[in-house]
């Protein structure tokens, strides 16, 4: 088993299009950035790609190559879970928190699970979202900002992990 760890936040501006989990919220102000700018989605690819050992959504997903400008962000996640599938590794969980001021979460989270679990390929029982505000504090607590942290177990069968560790010995 290995466990990843991934975080994520991008400015809140107008004129942009609010989406987290995959589910466009209605609100005055939208996640900026070279994608769209997805950070429970970011958050979820680091905490995969760092659980298997594959560096983190940079060095897969360039922000400057244009072929992902204003991407959707299950691209990130369907080429995640592809790898996943090439290296032999099942998702046990993931769980994350989203740190946001406004607009209130609750009522987008069983949306957000949905896609998760269509995108990534997660059972729908293995996806936690909890969401925070920031209490005031700092930029997300100012509304200018939302955040997200993940984290991710993921597992093989005994039999391919002892496989992949010889590989490397030898
Ligand atoms: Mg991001």
């Amino acid at each position: 088993m290995r466990t990843g760890i991934g975080y994520d936040i991008h400015a809140l501006k107008k004129g942009r299009k609010l989406v987290l989990g995959g589910v466009a919220i209605p609100f005055n102000k939208g996640l900026a950035g070279h994608s769209d700018a997805d950070a429970l989605y970011h958050a979820l690819v680091d905490a995969l790609l760092g659980a298997m050992g594959e560096g983190d959504i940079g060095a897969h997903f360039s922000d400057t190559d244009p072929a992902f400008k204003n991407a959707g962000s299950a691209l990130f996640a369907s080429k995640t879970k592809a790898l996943l599938k090439r290296k032999g590794w099942s998702v046990a969980n993931v769980d994350a928190v989203i740190l946001a001021e406004l607009p209130k979460m609750g009522p987008y989270r069983e949306a957000m699970k949905k896609n998760i679990a269509r995108d990534f390929g997660i059972a729908l029982d293995r996806i936690g979202i909890k969401a925070k505000t920031n209490e005031g504090f700092g930029a997300i607590g100012k509304g200018d900002a939302i955040a997200c942290w993940a984290t991710a177990l993921i597992e093989k069968s005994t039999k391919s992990e002892a496989r992949s560790t010889k590989q490397i010995r030898n």
